[in-house]
């Protein structure tokens, strides 16, 4: 098998396995408990936590362990409402994951009003719209994605963060996918929360964190024990979150190798576009994350393309995990600017520090197989 949808999720790092088997198995004791059994467990995590701070550039006591990026990022956005209860403009990008997108529709009903922030046809923030929203309005939460899960294209951050300190906005940004794969230091940003996930970076399912600035209040999404400092209740995934530090380390010593990953990407995107006629790169003239590229194939339809390379045993995605079984077109190519067909006829490729380059030829050889046969007999709605 050829795994290429590591946006989706990855491999766990056989490290991690290793280190997490012990909090699964022999020391069980609950991290909250006042006996040495129950303290080991919480060292442990504090552990994870400075490895997981040394990772994003931040103080440990920042870092709030939550069940994966989508508790985060939840927890993060109500959090930041609660900062200024008068005011109900959310701000995001039009390109923000599922995460992000329902949890600001499901504020809707509750009185709150969101402005899309659009980006162009490279997938590139409008900073002076972002701007204007935020003279215009009084934002209470901005929320912006660092890294997109579908085309890699990177976010105006630091940009997009001081125009919210500037006007008093809470500031949040959903960095799932650029966590452990491009170099971040969020102690040199405004930033008031930023969301992670372990399993984007060979870690554990399941286990994820919120960083949040010291200076920042941080209420909680649910009530319970007060773990986490007050900030995240319920019994810790003592065993997820070892394993999430030890990923985070990983990925800290993985970051200086990450020009092989580029160099992989860019090798299989050349290897397409010089035998596949009517390719382009969604995002392809911006700045993207290492490991990415999202492939538009002019007539063809991503989903035939999709099970064809399933057969071929080539793993990849039509865009996001979450919006697989859908047959709606990809939001994200759409808010590009571009169409249905376009958005339809569209796959992500994403490639990880233990992709090898051997990889590379067989999947492009899988692809030209695949694109040749769907190529032949176009479905509705797909035209050349
Ligand atoms: N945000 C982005 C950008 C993502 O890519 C994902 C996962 O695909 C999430 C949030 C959700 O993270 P999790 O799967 O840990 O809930």
């Amino acid at each position: 098998m050829i795994y290429l949808d590591n946006n989706a999720t990855t491999r766990m790092a056989p490290e991690v396995r290793e280190a997490m088997l012990p909090w699964m198995d022999e020391f069980y004791g609950n991290p909250s408990g006042g006996y040495r059994f129950g303290k080991k467990a919480k060292q442990a995590m504090d552990e994870a936590r400075e490895k997981v701070a040394a990772l994003i550039g931040s103080q440990p006591d920042e870092v709030v362990f939550t069940s994966g990026g989508t508790e985060a990022i939840n927890s993060a956005i109500q959090s930041g409402t609660r900062q200024h209860p008068n005011h109900k403009i959310l701000l995001a990008s039009s390109v923000e994951h599922s995460a992000v997108f329902e949890a600001f529709g499901a504020m809707e009903s509750q009185g709150f009003e969101t402005r899309w922030c659009p980006v162009d046809e490279q997938g590139r923030l409008d900073l002076e719209q972002w701007n204007q929203i935020l003279e215009g309005a009084q934002v209470v939460v901005a929320n912006l994605i660092w890294a997109n899960n579908e085309t890699g294209v990177i976010s105006p951050v630091a940009e997009a963060a001081a125009a919210c300190a500037e006007h008093g906005a809470c500031f949040h940004c959903d960095a799932v996918q650029a966590v452990g794969k491009i170099p971040i230091s969020v102690g040199e940003l405004p930033v008031h929360a930023l969301s992670m996930s372990a399993h984007k970076f060979h870690g554990p399912k399941g286990v994820g964190a919120v960083y949040t600035h010291r200076l920042s209040r941080f209420t909680p999404m649910f009530y319970g024990g007060g773990q986490e400092e007050g900030r995240r209740s319920g019994t810790e995934n003592v065993a997820g979150i070892v394993g999430m530090g030890v990923a985070a380390s990983l990925a800290s010593e993985a970051l200086d190798s990450r020009k092989r990953l580029a160099d992989m990407r860019d090798d299989f995107e050349n290897k397409i576009l010089d035998s596949i006629e009517g390719v382009e790169i969604n995002g392809g003239n911006t700045e993207r994350l290492p490991n990415t590229t999202n492939l538009y194939f002019s007539g063809v339809d991503g989903e035939g393309l999709l099970i064809l390379l399933d057969e071929a045993e080539v793993c990849c995605s039509p865009g996001s995990a979450c919006s697989t079984g859908s047959i709606e077109p990809s939001r994200i190519i759409k808010s590009m600017g571009h169409s249905s067909t376009r958005a339809r006829s569209s796959v992500r490729f994403s490639f990880s520090r233990y992709s090898e380059a051997r990889e590379v030829d067989e999947a492009v050889s899988a692809v030209k197989a695949a694109v040749a046969k769907l190529r032949v007999v176009l479905p509705r709605g797909v035209t050349r």
